[in-house]
């Protein structure tokens, strides 16, 4: 079968690997129909560094499945699933909590260990637990929404649970890829009145508008954060949503909250701030927004701006790279 596989910085190739296969008795074997190249994908093709082993990519995907392990009991050749970014077995103590990411069984798809799903099909390692069954045809409308709760729509979720954001509350999102623009949706759907988008890519910035953002702060560093007092009467927010994932956008974030900023290592004490977060149980929402999404409340799918084969792949790593796609889907 073909599948992704990065081999250094800037060298990611389709290649002919051995055809994905069931290997333990709890895996199901399935057949990707979708699949989406993610801003965290960029890191190693921005970072990685000669001598580490290739990795198959992609962790981000809709398919069907094609055969199950002898101790699967909820899924059947035939169904249509969406595969969470972690595998998880749905029944430790994490599992139970709803923390499906520190699952004790689990990990991650598209690491050294465990082949991605940028490629024709995947081995899924405790189906039961990790893989949700859609109650569609895999050639629905709704399939790019869907698919983003296989990772940036629960992330985005996420961040605006981890926040607090709720109802009347004031929101700051920075950042405006697609987990930026999925938080401004998450912020909109719990409630939020002000929604503070800080971005600055004009396509990006018009979608998170027609998303919920009230308003727009495109400056960045201190400007950025005076600017985001002005328009919250002096004050700040009450929640900031951070979705960018770098040194200077986590500095935004503590400075902007409720209140003064006070200089050097203690806004978070004179704040009351709360920090929080961390990789998102996206399993854990998927019952939660798939309601929402099937009824067309919320369509996160519009974040994929661009649709490639699997010949593309390199020139959509490149595309997202280069800030010319907000997020693209693959279909083999
Ligand atoms: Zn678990």
């Amino acid at each position: 079968m073909r599948a992704t596989v990065l081999y250094g910085a800037g060298d990611v190739r389709i290649e002919n690997v051995p055809d994905a296969r069931l290997i333990e008795p709890t895996d199901a074997l399935v057949a990707v129909s979708r699949a989406c190249i993610c801003g965290s994908d960029l890191w190693p093709y921005q970072l990685m560094k000669p001598g580490e082993p290739p990795r198959r990519m992609g962790h981000e995907a809709i398919g069907v499945v094609e055969a199950v392990g002898a101790e699967v009991r909820t899924l059947k050749v035939g169904d249509v699933v969406v595969m969470p970014f972690a595998f998880s077995d749905g029944a430790c103590v994490f599992c139970q909590e709803g923390l499906h990411t520190s699952c004790i069984h689990g990990g991650f798809f598209g690491t050294v260990e465990v082949p991605g799903a940028q490629a024709e099909a995947v081995r899924v390692p405790l189906a039961d637990g990790t893989l949700f069954v859609l109650p569609l045809g895999e050639d629905d409308a709704l399939m790019a929404s869907l698919l983003t709760l296989s990772d940036v729509m629960g992330t985005g979720h996420h961040a605006a649970r981890a926040a607090k954001v709720g109802r009347g509350k004031t929101v700051a999102v920075i950042g405006d890829g697609a987990v930026g623009l999925c938080a401004v949706i998450a912020a909109r759907r719990l409630g939020a009145e002000q929604i503070i988008m800080m971005g600055h890519h004009p396509d990006r910035i018009a979608l998170a508008k027609e998303f919920g953002a009230t308003d727009v702060v495109s400056e960045r560093g201190e400007e950025a954060v005076e600017r985001v007092r002005k328009l919250t009467g002096g004050f700040g927010v009450h929640s900031v949503l951070e979705c960018v994932g770098t040194d200077q956008a986590m500095r935004t974030a503590i400075s902007i909250p409720h209140y003064e900023a006070i200089p050097a290592s203690e806004p978070a004490f004179y704040n009351n701030l709360t920090v929080g977060g961390g990789p998102a149980p996206v399993r854990a929402y998927m019952e939660e927004l798939l309601p929402d999404v099937l009824e067309g409340r919320i369509e996160p799918g519009r974040v994929f701006d661009r649709v490639i084969t699997f010949d593309q792949v390199p020139d959509g790593y490149r595309a997202m790279n280069a800030r010319e796609a907000i997020k693209v889907m693959v279909k083999p």
